[in-house]
């Protein structure tokens, strides 16, 4: 068993990461290893957990065994030496990184190196960018920073050119498959369904194969197409899929809101987080905005996934259109593709898909949510 089991179908990162191990256990560390690492991939390649676990092969005595304290902890972001920094905000502020560079000075506590995981680097700022790049320049021995982005473009040049760049791929829905089954305890069948109907989204496959909730919600999503049929259908549907959403992105970060708004009260002791003083009030509007800014973004992931999710049904609709024989991302859902499919050409379906390109380009530009999926439908319906 080794800590990097838990990383699915990454061949190539997975060698460069075990040659970094081994040769920072020398000493001095061999040129396998360095101070700075970027970590791309797209979403749900698993970014955070090769970075996380490479972080704990640093620290684990044995270089990453898989089931001594050090790994465990350093998984769960609770070690000593290893700081673990994710964010559902839009922007990491250059306060938070320079409590990182400060925090990257210090040498490690028990192991022998101090690893910082800074998820969504992306989301650094200008500021924070800079704030970091002088602890790149400059590095203290035995520190690693390990940083995850969606793609090297996400970073300023300056911070990339100073990275080992680690690129992860989408895994294969066969990975995926074989992960849920060893690693999750899954049963084949749902292992191959949530492999599949995820198209390689690790996090999601995990989602739709423990979440029955998950499943509901997609089968409701890929129940629209048929749905379309008259305006008002149409446009109820629209709705529906909105507020869903809406409901999801609330739920997904209703938790971190009640504690933010805990420690903002006892950090100016304020009494009544519901109710706070006249003096206090505009630091509790500055954090609410900030906060209503968070759920907003939530909600456009979540709607942005169930268009994902539609693209892939109307893909399907197109392969069974022109007689394909590659597999079909929405076995399950064959009567409705097949419905959809022979009640149209293959030109409007890829008008449909046209259309829900449009859209996710729309919600990510902030376009009101329901404006965009209204429109979406009635482009549904006319395909
Ligand atoms: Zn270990």
């Amino acid at each position: 068993m080794s800590v990097f089991d838990a990383v699915v179908g990454q061949p190539r990162a997975l060698a460069v990461l075990q040659r970094a191990v081994a040769d920072a256990r020398r000493d001095p560390p061999g040129s396998g290893m360095t101070h700075a690492w970027l970590f791309t991939g797209p979403p749900g390649s698993g970014r955070s957990v090769a970075a996380r676990t490479f972080a704990a092969a640093l620290v684990c005595p044995d270089g990453g065994c898989g089931h001594c304290s050090e790994c465990h902890t350093a998984m769960l972001g609770s070690h000593a030496d290893v700081d673990h920094i994710s964010t559902e905000a839009m922007t990491i502020s250059v306060d938070t990184a320079r409590n990182l560079v400060l925090e990257a000075a210090t040498a490690p506590s028990v192991a022998r190196w101090r690893v910082i995981v800074l998820e969504d680097a992306d989301r650094l700022t200008e500021q924070a960018n800079n704030a970091l790049l002088k602890s790149l320049e400059e590095p203290t021995p035995h520190t690693v920073w390990l940083l995850c982005a969606p793609s090297m473009e996400d970073l300023l040049p300056t911070i990339r050119s100073r990275c080992r760049h680690v690129v992860l791929t989408t895994p294969t829905t066969a990975d995926v498959t074989r992960h849920l089954i060893d690693r999750d305890g899954v049963d084949e069948a749902m292992a191959a369904f949530a492999a599949r109907a995820s198209m390689g989204h690790i996090g999601r496959a995990r989602g739709l194969a423990r979440d029955e909730n998950a499943r509901i919600t997609r089968a409701a999503t890929l129940s629209l197409p048929v749905n379309v049929g008259t305006l008002g259908t149409a446009l109820l549907s629209a709705r529906e899929l909105v507020e869903a959403a809406v409901e999801r992105g609330a739920e997904r970060t209703k938790g971190v809101d009640e504690t933010e708004r805990v420690e903002l009260a006892r950090g100016m002791g304020v009494e009544n987080p519901e109710r706070p003083p006249a003096w206090a009030r505009s630091d509790f509007k500055r954090l609410k905005d900030s906060q209503e800014k968070r759920r907003k973004r939530a909600t456009i992931d979540e709607l942005d996934r169930d268009l994902q999710d539609l693209l892939a049904f109307y893909r399907d609709v197109l392969v069974v259109q022109v007689g394909g024989r590659v597999s079909l991302v929405n076995a399950e859902s064959l009567p409705n593709v097949e419905k959809v499919a022979h009640r149209a050409q293959p030109e409007a379906t890829m008008h449909a898909m046209e259309a829900i390109l449009d859209a996710r380009e729309k919600i990510t530009a902030y376009v009101t949510p329901l404006l965009a999926v209204e429109e979406l439908v009635l482009a549904l319906r006319a395909s």
